[in-house]
């Protein structure tokens, strides 16, 4: 239930924004100027409202589509991402949007019209032809709030048929109805993120079960639907080969390899100045107790420990793909 929700006077008429507040016929309305009033506030405590949040109807006006940070991608020459939302609905405690809002109200940017418009430019301008991957779920997750948000019913048809064009919805969701009553394409990636079930129950708050989730992906890889598995953060533990041994078998004993598209792994790390905010919010978090060190302006594991974690995932996961699927970012290069 959202009790309040915040309406940008630019988008009160919107067709979406009635749909949407259609569904929340006891929920307070509130109209305001522009979403950063409320969601840029200053001293605003993101854990506190984490147990309530509010939904803030707005309209992105820049900045739509925007080159992947250096280092991540699963096989184009060109990565982008675009971010409908931001905020997730659930409450993962390595999740490093904590540390780049003040806020954890969600955002809904419902001018999808705008999104489309500048991929279609990157697509133009595509001169030579090469192969572009659009990532969405880097400051949301993609499907968690379909119900509401419509995004999956509109974005999909919009990528299918595009030539030389990949979309990649992450999620760890278990809300794939919409994505069922489409046909798939082959250039969609449903990509899932995983830690192993120990990890997830203390630490995803709120996400779906790792076995959930794995049935979710055996239901779209049925329905013929391209699967991506992330393991990324790959988090560090003292029986992490086992449990990572186990969700790697869980998932390929049930799920086909034919539909992998790809798999993406990279250990644990935040920007620092997040990491310093995350980790002040958790002081006695075992999560951040490794000893984290700084690697250009990010932080992370010790190379030792990076390599060990991301090498054994990788060799592991080798018994059942195709070495050229498996993609791993490295923060120290
Ligand atoms: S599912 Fe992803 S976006 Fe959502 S809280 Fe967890 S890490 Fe953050």
């Amino acid at each position: 239930m959202i009790e309040t929700i915040y309406v940008e006077e630019s988008v009160e008429e919107h067709s979406r924004t009635k749909k949407i507040l259609k569904k929340f016929p006891n929920s307070t309305i509130i109209v305001c100027d522009r979403y950063k009033e409320i969601f840029n506030r200053k001293k605003q405590n993101f854990r506190i409202q984490k147990t309530s949040p509010s939904l803030i109807i707005a309209k992105k006006n820049n900045n739509f589509v925007l080159p992947t940070p250096k280092g991540l991608g699963i096989g184009s020459n060109k990565n982008y991402y675009f971010s409908h939302m931001l905020n997730c609905l659930y409450d993962c405690r390595y999740c490093f949007l904590q540390g780049m809002y003040e806020s954890s109200n969600f955002v809904l940017f419902i001018n999808f019209e705008s999104f489309t418009n500048s991929i279609e430019k990157i697509l133009k301008n595509n001169l030579i032809d090469e192969k572009i991957t659009f990532f969405s779920g880097y400051d949301c997750d993609s499907l968690a709030m379909e119900s509401i948000t419509g995004f999956v019913k509109f974005f999909l048809p919009f990528f299918e048929n595009k030539p030389n064009t990949e979309i990649e919805l992450r999620t760890k969701s278990v809300a794939i109805n919409e994505i069922l009553n489409q046909k798939p394409f082959n250039s969609c990636i449903i990509a899932y993120s995983f830690t192993p079930d120990e990890i997830a129950k203390k630490n995803e708050h709120g996400a779906p079960p790792v076995k959930s989730r794995i049935n979710a992906m055996q239901k779209l890889s049925n329905a013929g639907w391209k699967l991506g598995l992330r393991l990324d953060p790959l988090i560090y533990h003292s029986n992490y080969k086992d449990n990572y041994k186990k969700l790697i078998d869980d998932i390929f004993l049930k799920i086909s390899v034919k539909s992998f598209h790809s798999i993406s792994l990279g250990a644990m790390r935040f920007p620092k100045k997040m990491f310093n905010k995350i980790s002040n919010l958790y002081p006695d978090e075992k999560l951040f107790s490794k000893d984290f060190v700084q690697i250009n302006k990010m932080k992370s594991y010790p190379k030792i420990i990076e390599s060990e974690i991301v090498n054994y995932c990788k060799e592991y996961l080798k018994k059942y793909i195709d070495e050229d699927q498996i993609f791993s970012f490295d923060p120290y290069l």
